[in-house]
C-alpha cells in the first residue's frame, strides 16, 4: 500500500503535518492551498496571536517590576506602538509560512497555489490565482480547509472599526476603547492582551462569567484578574448589533443598552469551511453544523476521502488538527495507527496567567471516582520571589490508586508547566509517583508535587 497518489486541500496544521507523514510513506503528495502554507494557524490564528500577546507580556512584566525594586525613572507611561508590533506579527508569520514550505518542497511535496475542490472521489480540481485549472488524480484525498471567523448579518465586519480577529493586525494605533464581542477563549485572549497594551477594553459576554467552557476557578480568577485591571466585564449581556456612527463603533445588547467604542472585535466563534467543495456531491456526509463527519482515524463517509482539523469540529486546536491529519495518512496509506484519543487533549489559554488544563474536570472528579486537590501559588517561595500573586494548581486522582485523571495549571506559562500533568495522565502515574520525582527548590514545579502530596491516600482509603 506505498507509492500512492495524496491531494491534500488546505495547508494548516492538519494539511502539512499530513503532506509530511505521507511522503515519510513514499507517496506523492500534492497540498493545494489558496491563501498561504501554514493555513490560518500561521498566518491569522495561532502564530498572530501569541506574538501579539508575547508584547503584552513583556508589557505587564515592565508594569510589575516596580513591586521587585525596579523603577521606570521618570516614566509614566509605556506606549505602544502597535504598528510597529503589527509589522512583527505579520512578518514573524510570513517567515513561519516560508519555512513550513521550504521543509514541505524539500521533503518533496508539490505545492500548488489555489483553490481545490473535489469532483470525484479520485479527482481534485485546482485552480490557481490566475484561473487556471488543473485536475489531480488522487489515490486519496484530504480535506484540510480549516474554519473561519463566524460573522454575524447584524454586525458585519468592516476591516476598520468593526473586526474579526484576521483584521486585527492592520490596525497602525491601539483602539482608543476597544469593545470585545465573545468571552470564549479568543475573546477573552485578544480583551486580556488589549488591556495589557494599554487599551480600555469592554468585554461583553453573555454567560454568566467569562470562559464558560473553561474550570470556574480559573474562570472566576481571569474574570477578577481583568476588572482589576480596569476592564469592563458586562456579564449576561448578548450583543444583538453592531453598527458604524461615524468615527465609533456602537454595540447594541439584547435588552437595548448600547456600548460605544471606537472599535469592535468580533470573537463569535468560526464556521467550518466545507461549502463548495463538492464534498456532499462526492457523498461525504457533513453533521447539521456543516462539518466534516469523521471517525477516530479521520475517515469520512467516502473510504477515500479522509478529512482533518478545525473543518471536522473535533477539538478546535492546531494540535489536534495536526494529530488527525497524521493519523489520516497512516491509516489510509497502511501504516501502525491509534485512532484519536481527545481524552488527553492539553489546552490552554494565553490570558494573563495563562490556563492549561488536561484531562477530566474538578466538575466531573466524582463521576469517576475521583477528587481534586488546589494549591494557590502565592504560598509557594519562588512565587512570592518572582511577585506572582495570583494562580493555582490543581491536581485530579482517582480515589484508592490515586491515578492522575486530570490537572488544571494557572499561572505564568501555565502551557509549559501543564506537560507534566499531560505525561502524568496520558501515562497513568500515580499521584505517589509524581510526587516522588524531585522537584527544584525554589521553584514554582513544587507545588505540582505538594498537590500531588495532598492526595495521597492513606493504606486504609486505597
Ligand atoms: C485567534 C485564534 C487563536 C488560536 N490559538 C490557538 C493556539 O494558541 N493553540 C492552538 O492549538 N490552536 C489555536 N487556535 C486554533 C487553531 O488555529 C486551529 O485549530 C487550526 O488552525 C486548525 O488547523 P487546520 O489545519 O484545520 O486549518 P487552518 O489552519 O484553518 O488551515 C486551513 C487552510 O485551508 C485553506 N483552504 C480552505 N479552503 C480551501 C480550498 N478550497 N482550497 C485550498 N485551500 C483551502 C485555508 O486557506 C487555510 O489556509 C486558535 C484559533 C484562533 C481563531
Amino acid at each position: 500500500m506505498r507509492g500512492r497518489q495524496v491531494v491534500i486541500v488546505g495547508g494548516g496544521p492538519a494539511g502539512y503535518e499530513a503532506a509530511l507523514v505521507a511522503r515519510q510513506l513514499a507517496s506523492e503528495v500534492t497540498l493545494v492551498e489558496r491563501q498561504g502554507v501554514g493555513g490560518a494557524a500561521v498566518l491569522t490564528d495561532v502564530v498572530p496571536s501569541k506574538t501579539l500577546i508575547a508584547t503584552a507580556e513583556w508589557r505587564s512584566v515592565i508594569e510589575s517590576a516596580d513591586e521587585l525594586g525596579v523603577h521606570l525613572d521618570g516614566a509614566t507611561a509605556l506606549p505602544v506602538d502597535l504598528g510597529e508590533v503589527n509589522a512583527r506579527v505579520r512578518g514573524l508569520a510570513a517567515q513561519q509560512s516560508a519555512d513550513i514550505r521550504a521543509r514541505l518542497e524539500r521533503e518533496g511535496v508539490r505545492v500548488f497555489d489555489g483553490a481545490g475542490r473535489i469532483v470525484t472521489a479520485g479527482v481534485v480540481q485546482a485552480t490557481a490565482a490566475d484561473g487556471a485549472e488543473s485536475e489531480l488524480d488522487a489515490d486519496v484525498i484530504l480535506v484540510a480547509t480549516g474554519a473561519s471567523p463566524r460573522v454575524l448579518s447584524s454586525a458585519r465586519p468592516d476591516g476598520e472599526r468593526i473586526l474579526t480577529w484576521t483584521q486585527l493586525y492592520s490596525l497602525t494605533e491601539l483602539p482608543e476603547r476597544l469593545i470585545v464581542v465573545g468571552s470564549g477563549v479568543t475573546g477573552a485572549e485578544f480583551a486580556g492582551a488589549f488591556g495589557a497594551l494599554g487599551c480600555d477594553v469592554v468585554l461583553i459576554s453573555s454567560r454568566d462569567r467569562v470562559l464558560p467552557g473553561e474550570d470556574p476557578d480559573a474562570a472566576a480568577l481571569i474574570e477578577e484578574a481583568f476588572r482589576r485591571r480596569g476592564m469592563r466585564v458586562l456579564s449576561r449581556s448578548r450583543a444583538a448589533a453592531a453598527e458604524r456612527r461615524g468615527d465609533s463603533v456602537v454595540v447594541t445588547l439584547e435588552d437595548g443598552r448600547e456600548v460605544t467604542g471606537s472599535h469592535c472585535l468580533m470573537a463569535v466563534g468560526g464556521v467550518p469551511n466545507s461549502a463548495g467543495l463538492g464534498l456532499e456531491e462526492a457523498g461525504v456526509a457533513l453533521t447539521r453544523s456543516g462539518h466534516v463527519q469523521v471517525d477516530r482515524v479521520s475517515r469520512t463517509t467516502v473510504p477515500q476521502i479522509y478529512a482533518a482539523g478545525d473543518v471536522t469540529g473535533v477539538l478546535p486546536l492546531a494540535s489536534v488538527a495536526a494529530t488527525q491529519g497524521r493519523i489520516a495518512m497512516w491509516h489510509a496509506l497502511g501504516d501502525a495507527v491509534a485512532p484519536l484519543d481527545t481524552r488527553n487533549v492539553p489546552a490552554n489559554v494565553f490570558t494573563a496567567p495563562e490556563i492549561a488544563t488536561v484531562g477530566i474536570s474538578a466538575a466531573a472528579a466524582a463521576e469517576h471516582g475521583a477528587r481534586a486537590t488546589t494549591v494557590p501559588l502565592a504560598r509557594n517561595a519562588r512565587a512570592k520571589m518572582q511577585g506572582i500573586h495570583e494562580g493555582f494548581i490543581k491536581i485530579i486522582a482517582r480515589d484508592g490508586d490515586g491515578t492522575v485523571l486530570g490537572g488544571v495549571v494557572v499561572g505564568p506559562r501555565a502551557s509549559e508547566f501543564i506537560h507534566v500533568l499531560t505525561l502524568a495522565v496520558t501515562t497513568r502515574v500515580t499521584v505517589d509517583q509524581l510526587a516522588s520525582a524531585m522537584t527544584i527548590y525554589p521553584s514554582l514545579s513544587g507545588s505540582m508535587a505538594e498537590a500531588a502530596r495532598q492526595l495521597h491516600a492513606a493504606p486504609s482509603q486505597r
